[in-house]
């Protein structure tokens, strides 16, 4: 027997359980798949090893989802401040004060009470995961495989390995950066690995949660603080070192001892005094583009569509502005008597979408290259750089309010040198 749907969603992470929240909101059925049953949340249990900054723009969305309140009764911690500095040991260095080469934005600039939340994974997926399941129009099913997808006039249907077979105008892929059905459908991508991996680690320390995230600039990659929830007279923390893979791979090995008396040598003076650090794990950074978002009746939100270096922390909100817009072009087919997978508005996405996130991806391209190095008139114009950005309180706070989603412009200027800066071929 065939289920049918509207919209079939593969992918019950963060970005493909937002969609479904809107689009079963919106009226339309909906099936949510994935291969596991997003975890029950354990307020005793040490932090997700994987966290995300969340910005503005994405609370708001969340809000209007309705799974903002479910997530700040699990856990999440606001940060006020943001500071970025150049740490490369360098002559040049002296002649420049490190406070002027230091940009923080801070909240109150910005008349906002917060610059974002730091929010573990497993939150966020759980959150809305629950909330799915408060909507009469969504079907969950989990611990399921995709055997096959066949496309046909008017739908498409998936088989389960449970022998199910579901059938929809629609099928989004929202399975991440491996995406099955980005496979399925034909799609091709384009990928660069990056020479720098990322090694996270969740550490605790004895005091009160911080408000400020920051991230120092080395050579090698920056080393970033996160700040998490308060535990009884401890917080946790969240860090993230770059490296290349061979000193990521030594790190990951370290006894814990070992591996704190390495944070305290590389990291700089902010990081407060370690005592546990339970969890750590790494992940290799590559940039990747899908070739089409659309192909048919299959289309690819969030990381199954884009991923991107992680270093300023934008991955899944731009997947959020993803699901945002799909929601929006479905609904208005909807209520125009069109199909769901119509040409027209599965182009219309895309051209909303693709530019903002290969923009995005070029921004951080622009970081990632200008600070993984030592060439001296780089150092120099990235140390001018940030002592500018201190100097033009305005244009700061613009990228300020891109950054946490407010607005989806970049100042002029910087949307000029993103825009003309050299890339990569396949992001032409
Ligand atoms: C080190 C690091 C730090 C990061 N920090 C940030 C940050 O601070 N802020 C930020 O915005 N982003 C950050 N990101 C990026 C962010 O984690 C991703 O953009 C985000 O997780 C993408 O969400 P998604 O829902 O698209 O995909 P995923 O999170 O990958 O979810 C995909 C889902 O699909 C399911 N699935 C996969 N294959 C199948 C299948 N065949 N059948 C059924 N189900 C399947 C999986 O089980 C999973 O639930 C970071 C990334 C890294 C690596």
């Amino acid at each position: 027997m065939t289920q049918t749907f509207d919209v079939i969603i593969v992918g019950a992470g963060m970005v493909g359980a937002a969609l479904a929240n809107g689009l079963g909101r919106a009226g339309l059925s909906v099936a949510l798949l994935d291969r596991e049953t997003p975890a029950v949340f354990e307020p005793a249990a040490e932090p997700d090893l994987r966290v995300s900054a969340i910005s503005a723009g994405s609370e708001s969305y969340l809000e209007r989802l309705g799974a903002w309140a479910g997530m700040r009764a699990m856990r999440l911690t606001p940060y006020r401040r943001l500071s970025v500095w150049d740490a490369t040991p360098h002559p040049f260095s002296r002649l420049v004060s490190p406070n002027l080469a230091r940009t923080t934005f801070e909240a109150h600039d910005l008349g906002c009470e917060h610059l974002g939340h730091i929010v573990e994974n497993r939150v966020t997926q759980r959150a809305l995961w629950d909330r799915a399941g408060e909507c009469e129009g969504i079907t969950r099913i989990t611990d399921i495989e995709i055997r096959d997808v066949v496309s046909a006039e008017n739908v498409v249907t998936v088989s389960l390995t449970d022998d199910r077979h579901l059938s929809a105008e629609l099928l989004v892929g929202a399975d991440g950066a491996q995406s099955r059905i980005r496979q399925l459908a034909g799609i091709g991508v384009t990928r660069d690995q990056y020479a720098q991996q990322a090694l996270v680690a969740s550490v605790r320390y004895r005091g009160t949660p911080h408000d400020i995230t920051w991230q120092a600039f080395h050579p090698s990659g920056p080393r970033a603080f996160l700040p998490l929830h308060r535990d009884g007279e401890f917080s946790w923390a969240s860090l993230v070192w770059y490296d290349d893979p061979a000193r990521i791979s030594e790190l990951k090995n370290q006894s814990e001892a070992d591996f704190i008396a390495s944070l305290v040598k590389a990291f700089p003076a902010e990081l407060p005094l370690i005592d546990r650090v339970p969890g750590r794990a790494s992940f290799p950074l590559a940039r990747q583009h899908a070739k089409t978002y659309a192909s048919g009746r299959v289309v690819l939100v969030g990381d199954a569509a884009h991923t991107i270096n992680p270093l300023a922390g934008q991955g899944v909100n731009l997947g959020f502005q993803d699901a945002q817009a799909l929601q929006e072009e479905l609904v208005e087919a909807r209520r125009a008597g069109q199909p769901l997978a119509a040409p027209e508005r599965l182009q219309r996405y895309e051209a909303r979408r693709r530019p903002a996130n290969r923009r995005m991806t070029l921004a951080m391209d622009l970081f990632y290259y200008t600070f993984s190095n030592r060439l001296p008139p780089l150092h120099l114009a990235r140390n001018a750089g940030l002592a500018l950005a201190n100097h033009l309180p305005f244009a700061k706070n613009q990228v300020a309010r891109y950054a946490m989603g407010i607005d989806d412009q970049l100042p002029p200027l910087l949307k000029q040198l993103v825009d003309r800066a050299p890339r990569p071929a396949f992001l032409k």
